[in-house]
């Protein structure tokens, strides 16, 4: 791939290069010590990457390091039993199964973490249809911060465990042990790992407590509005990036958005430069500034005096029904009318599904819809999940 991107300019797809493959195995015996399909997923994979590359949504695809986590795909014949999984090549592998498995076996993909601990990702299609959303039910408005992790419409707040912080003095020991040790002696290797399983503990609570309060959350409530962070943008701050990155944003908004999905639920986003903080819920009268030390402050005009944190998780709450509340008129207006100048109807549409009461439309007006987000979004994977 390399030689023909320096001599071409282009790429091989992912099926030529698995093409070659036979070819190679007379050249470099040590490759059929591996399982072909392995190989043949590795291809794949390695078209996806210059794919990705060559569209500009990744840097140029980089050779798989031997240190740190390892991955394998096997895209068939891999067999599950009760305590033990049967891979090619490989033979009976132990193992703990902690779900039922019930359905077709799709790929396998089995990695190896930092600490030597090893794991079989089993993907597997069980035949069941997405859910159908319903409407009805509890609505909840999430925002996040560094003081509350999360701080819900309805007042509660949760607290930021600081997983980081409660283990950074044991962190900082260790990795002052392994510096003291010489480069490339086993001892140094001992140590590299005792770094290592901290790092792992901190990354296991912090997704403990992710996955039980996203499983609450989405259990207790059917609409779950939360803001759409540029968490990479904000880690720039570099006062505030060490307690950004300990407190797991990104991966709590991807928790609550496939359990809503699974279980028919509505996860909405809102624009992050909705004005959620700044707006008085209950006369949504803006105020222009808003430093961050003012946890408490008053409305000027109806007087009402606001928790920081819940008044910003309401303002989102009721903007994201609104969202939903001009998406359901705009996709009803278009099924009625048939006609193909839908974004007619749809400005139409938004007009009439907001013109019934005088509080609508000044939801409407404290919303600034003229920020529109860049378009560096990445694509959604186009890898084949199984070419068994
Ligand atoms: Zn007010």
């Amino acid at each position: 791939m390399n030689q023909t991107y320096i001599d071409t300019g282009y790429g091989l797809s992912g099926y030529e290069v698995k093409g070659l493959i036979p070819q190679l195995k007379k050249e470099y015996e040590w490759l059929s010590l591996a399982y072909s399909a392995c190989l043949q997923q590795v291809c794949l994979n390695l078209g996806v990457a210059f794919n990705n590359f060559f569209e500009k949504r990744a840097k140029y695809p980089r050779f798989k390091s031997k240190h740190g986590r390892q991955s394998l795909q096997y895209p068939q014949n891999v067999k599950v039993f009760d305590n033990y999984l049967k891979i090619p090549k490989v033979g009976d592998v132990k193992a703990v199964i902690h779900r039922p498995i019930q359905g077709k076996l799709k790929t396998v993909t089995i990695s190896k973490n930092c600490c030597d601990q090893y794991f079989a990702s089993v993907l597997f299609d069980d035949g069941k249809e997405k859910p159908e959303p319903l409407t009805e039910g509890k609505a909840v408005g999430i925002d996040v911060g560094l003081t509350h992790f999360a701080i819900t419409s309805d007042g509660s707040k949760f607290d930021n465990p600081r997983f980081f912080t409660k283990h950074e003095r044991n962190l900082k020991r260790k990795q002052q042990q392994l510096s003291r040790k010489q480069k490339g002696s086993n001892n140094r290797n001992k140590s590299r790992k005792k770094v290592a399983k901290v790092h792992c503990k901190i990354t296991n609570c912090r997704e403990d407590f992710l996955h039980k309060l996203s499983r609450r959350l989405v259990d207790e409530n059917q609409v779950i509005v939360t803001e759409n962070l540029n968490v990479k943008g904000l880690m720039h701050n570099h006062k505030l990036a060490k307690a950004i990155h300990q407190v797991g944003w990104g991966m709590f908004m991807t928790m609550l958005k496939y359990k809503a999905e699974q279980e028919g639920k509505i996860y909405q986003e809102v624009d992050r430069f909705f004005p959620s903080s700044k707006t008085c819920h209950v006369c949504l009268n803006q105020v222009d500034s808003l430093p961050l030390d003012v946890r408490t402050w008053t409305c000027d005009k109806c007087h009402t005096t606001h928790d920081r944190d819940v008044n910003a998780a309401i303002n989102l709450r009721e903007e994201g029904l609104r969202i939903l509340r001009v998406r359901n008129s705009a996709s009803q207006a278009e099924c009625k009318t048939h006609s193909r100048q839908t974004c007619g109807t749809r400005d139409k549409a938004v007009q009439r599904g907001l013109g019934g009461f005088p509080h609508e439309r000044l939801r409407q007006e404290a919303y600034c819809p003229d920020v529109r987000r860049g378009r560096g979004g990445r694509k959604k994977s186009t890898t084949p999940l199984s070419v068994g």
